[in-house]
């Protein structure tokens, strides 16, 4: 089952409502799946945020992700997004060259996470 969030203030909401019961705003954007949001959100300007979409994109086994993700995963200028992203990506693909890469060697963080290979909740 999806758990499903608005992207805005990230309270959980129920699959097709309309609005956030929490801040109000509006759930569906036209044009936009949630995918594509939540990949979106991957370069929220708040940090919690880019944090959050990126679980929930390896959780969902995004496969439109993983070409952002590989790009955040090399991106060594935010450590703790940056393992999450490697930990989403390798959720999705554990044979990804950027795992396969990070195993070897990288920062400390993104290593971990990549040897960890999480298979979701
Ligand atoms: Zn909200």
């Amino acid at each position: 089952m999806t758990i499903w969030f608005c992207l805005d203030c990230f309270a959980t909401v129920d699959e097709g409502a309309g609005t956030c019961a929490r801040c109000g705003s509006s759930l569906q954007v036209p044009g936009r799946t949630y995918e594509q949001k939540l990949i979106r959100a991957l370069s929220h300007p708040l940090r919690d945020r880019r944090l959050m979409a990126a679980e929930i994109l390896g959780k969902l086994r995004s496969q439109a992700a993983t070409e952002r993700l590989a790009e955040i995963s090399l991106d060594g200028s935010d450590p703790y997004l940056q393992a999450e992203a490697v930990r989403a990506l390798a959720a999705i693909d554990p044979e990804h060259g950027v795992i396969r890469r990070l195993k070897e060697g990288g920062p400390v963080l993104a290593q971990a996470a990549a040897r960890e290979g999480r298979a979701g909740p």
